[in-house]
């Protein structure tokens, strides 16, 4: 049995003036591919580990055409989407039994609304019968093209995303079934019309928490795999945001059914999915007026600029107001700022410094811009920016942040990256002398995702609006090509489009 084994993974965030090319899919010349990208991935907490897992103990031929995931940023340029898509359908055009598949459903290209849905579509076009399985990510914007070409997609039930490598097996394993014959995926899915705010989408919180739980316990039960998919509203395009996908063994009624009691819950709670808005001034007075604690530090979120969400990690305003109302004993991460790198690198550890901190990217979607931070400070350490994940998202993966830098200005410790890096993982502060728990202030530009990694080592969390691509303020974007009517951009109240 042969086995393709395939990963084109971005989350694309269409206000982002970030440029995704091939190079960003890839830290070397070219995306793995191969056996260099199974012995990477294997027995890592990753959909590619947990598809690995599945392919190996049954014993397959495992080919992988391709292994290509990019940090989140503005739509896919065309010759990276075709070399990658070109090098999935080569392989499915030739020996191949089966194809697993770990995409984002939340990529869009120059030229393609629905990167996953075209790249399935031209997979069918070369190989009609083949089952093929396909792992999404939570913030999936599923359009039909996706459920029509695949024989099972399952999605995340957690985010932060502490499940990839299970999904990926779930799928996997269906997948592996019903090439046994032992089962016959049906899917039914549909969607409701809401842009759930990301800030809101936490599985710790309500109201997702209670829907994945749901999810869950149907899967308990023995439904094959039911996925509500929150959806990634930073995305101008017509299939944005909630939906939910179910699949039974050869049951379209119940899966129906499932579907519309999911779809029927989010719809209630849409409410509960808008974020309230706190003012950044308040927020930083806020944290500034919260005693030194023992149980850690506080954490300042910058979380309109969060790189895992298509953040250009360059903005400024947060970082700004932290230093004019005067907290002191500050560690930050971090900036994207490779010009800002190399100043510090001219000038050598131990050296003062005046840079001009971000604010360097033009954002041209956004009504507000972000202006650069002129500050002086001391080259405190450089750092080739290899560090081992150790949390559970992407355990036994290394995260590479690019040269990167820290310049400490007063008691204040900023880490200037080359690479986008979200920070979930505290080794991004210790692989750079940096001990997080030892400061009064961590600023992060993260909103979810440092939960996996930090939030058990602060004493409070302080959430500060500041300005960026992944704003929670949709005011401050034009959304021209989403489905309208849709929640909260419009004031519906009845759900007018139903599924199917
Ligand atoms: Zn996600």
């Amino acid at each position: 049995m042969h086995i393709v084994i395939a990963q084109m993974s971005h989350e694309t965030n269409t206000f982002s003036p970030v440029i995704t090319d091939l190079a960003r899919f890839s830290r070397r010349e070219r995306p793995l591919s191969g056996d260099v990208a199974k012995d990477i991935f294997r027995g890592t907490a990753t959909c590619m580990g947990g598809y690995l897992k599945v392919a190996e103990e049954a014993g397959a031929d495992i080919s992988i055409p391709v292994a290509a995931g990019a940090p989140p940023s503005g739509p896919v340029e065309n010759d990276a989407y075709e070399y990658m898509v070109g090098k999935i359908v080569e392989a499915a055009a030739g020996p191949c039994d089966a194809i697993m598949l770990d995409l984002h459903g939340a990529m869009v290209t120059k030229s393609f609304e629905d990167g996953e849905g075209e790249l399935l579509r031209r997979i069918r076009e070369v190989n009609p019968d083949v089952p093929m399985a396909v792992a999404l990510d939570m913030h999936a914007n599923i359009f039909p093209a996706i459920v029509d070409n695949a024989t099972i997609v399952c999605g995340y039930h957690t985010y932060p995303h502490i499940d990839m490598d299970s999904t990926a097996e779930r799928a996997g394993r269906i997948l592996m079934a019903h090439l046994a014959g032992d089962t016959k995926p049906t899917m039914a899915w549909g969607n409701a019309p809401m842009l759930p705010h990301v800030m809101r989408q936490g599985t710790d919180d309500y109201p997702n928490s209670a829907l994945q739980e749901r999810a869950k316990e149907l899967e308990a039960e023995g439904v094959l795999s039911v996925s509500l998919f929150t959806g990634f509203p930073h995305a101008d395009i017509s299939e944005a945001g909630l939906s939910v996908i179910v699949a039974t063994d050869d049951d379209p009624a119940r899966a129906a059914e499932i579907r519309d009691e999911l779809l029927d819950a989010a719809w209630e709670d849409r409410q509960k999915f808008v974020y309230e808005i706190e003012p950044l001034e308040e927020s930083v007075a806020r944290a500034k007026a919260l005693p030194a604690s023992d149980d850690g530090p506080v954490l300042l979120l910058d979380h309109y600029d969060n790189t895992a969400s298509g953040g250009t990690m360059d903005t400024t305003e947060v970082l700004a107001e932290i230093i004019r109302q005067g907290l002191e004993d500050v560690a930050v991460f971090g900036f994207f700022d490779p010009v800002a790198v190399d100043a510090c690198v001219a000038a050598g550890v131990g050296n003062e410094v005046s840079v001009s901190l971000g604010g360097k990217l033009p954002m041209p979607a956004l009504a507000e811009q972000s202006s650069p931070l002129e500050l002086t400070g001391r080259v405190k350490l450089i750092s080739d920016g290899n560090f081992p994940a150790t949390v559970a998202m992407s355990r036994g993966m290394t995260i590479g942040m690019g040269t990167t830098a820290v310049l400490s200005v007063g008691s204040i410790d900023i880490a200037i990256v080359s690479r986008h890096v979200e920070p979930f993982d505290p080794g991004c502060f210790r692989s750079l002398g940096i001990e997080p728990t030892a400061r009064r202030y961590l600023m992060l530009k993260s909103r979810i995702h440092y939960r996996v990694g930090f939030r058990d080592i602060a004493s409070t969390i302080v959430e500060c609006a500041g300005r960026g691509v992944c704003t929670s303020d949709y005011s401050q974007v034009t959304f021209e090509n989403v489905r309208r009517p849709i929640f909260p951009l419009d004031g519906v109240n009845t759900r007018e489009r139903l599924p199917d």
